[in-house]
């Protein structure tokens, strides 16, 4: 692998933002995900220049800061292609997570391409799934790349409310929902399978609007995934001053799912679609379920 370039200096873009590169010891992390099952977590940064006001990360044990800072600082691991390469060996058939701890599509992706560098080397392991989560259009500045991996990558968008001005109170410095919009159509239309997440469930204006503004996306499945909240979590404080303290109530969050369950019914296997059997049943068919087959 021939490293691109890495800049010497934060661009100006990033002024504002603590830039602090760093040689990671480890890159894979083993986890169980509740959707996915079992696979690695890879996270090409440390820290998250999205700085989303509600995300748990920012008190993680490994953060290089209080939470008071999260989304001030990030590190970028210099090494991560390379570490990635050194231990191949264990992705064979297995399933790979970009991002569980920051948003591999952060600003910083945009001078740094550790994501896509990552990407490069995933995509030389041909029995490897891969899962990328974002809030960011900075997703498809890898379209071409994100394509060459055919049916064993997905793309998850996550859009946790149909209202940019709530968006703009809890995420500021994430991208705006319409950008979001607009990248979840663009790699729907490029043959690409794009994952809906409203997560963590915001303050939604109109339910069923928002489900089927999904469908019309071009995403093949979404899933409502509720706020986790830290202990004394001044967040807390944001949603009550803001009258949005609904969206910790189950049966808002159940409304919500309600409406994306009716635009994105479960799939069926085609057997189960039959009227009549055509020759005497053998019992049900085996099934593995498939990633994108449930909104949760
Ligand atoms: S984009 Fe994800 S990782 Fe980054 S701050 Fe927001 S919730 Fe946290």
């Amino acid at each position: 692998m021939t490293p691109l370039p890495l800049p010497s200096d934060p661009p100006p873009l990033f002024k504002d933002l603590l830039v602090e590169p760093e040689e990671a010891r480890s890159i894979l992390r083993p986890q169980k995900d509740e959707r996915y099952g079992f696979g690695f977590a890879l996270s090409p940064y440390r820290g998250c220049g999205h700085g989303c006001r509600y995300c748990y990360v920012r008190e993680y044990p490994n953060a290089l800061h209080g939470p008071a800072d999260w989304g001030g600082w990030v590190a970028p691991k210099l090494n991560a292609p390379e570490l990635l390469w050194s231990q191949r060996h264990k992705l064979h058939e297995a399933r790979v997570f970009m991002a569980s701890a920051t948003d591999p599509y952060q600003p910083l992706e945009r001078q740094y391409r550790l994501s896509r560098r990552c990407l490069e080397v995933l995509l030389l392991c041909p029995t490897t799934e891969v899962i990328l989560h974002t809030r960011s259009p900075l997703v498809l500045q890898d379209l071409d790349l994100l394509r060459a991996f055919g049916d064993r990558l997905s793309v998850g968008l996550s859009i946790p409310t149909d209202d940019d001005t709530v968006r703009q109170t809890v995420e500021p410095r994430a991208p705006a929902i319409p950008s979001r919009w607009a990248a979840a159509e663009r790699l729907a239309a490029a043959g690409i399978q794009v994952t809906i997440g409203v997560a963590p469930l915001l303050a939604v204006h109109d339910a069923r609007a928002f489900a089927r503004r999904a469908r019309a996306s071009g995403a093949s499945n979404a899933w409502v995934g509720g706020l986790r909240l830290l202990q004394q979590d001044p967040f807390y404080k944001l949603l009550a001053d803001h009258g949005w303290l609904k969206v910790l109530d189950p049966d808002y969050k159940e409304g919500i799912r309600a409406a994306f369950l009716e635009t994105f019914p479960p799939r069926r296997p085609k057997r189960e679609a039959k009227a009549e059997p055509v020759a005497p049943p053998r019992g049900p068919a085996a099934r593995q379920p498939g990633l994108f087959d449930r909104v949760s």
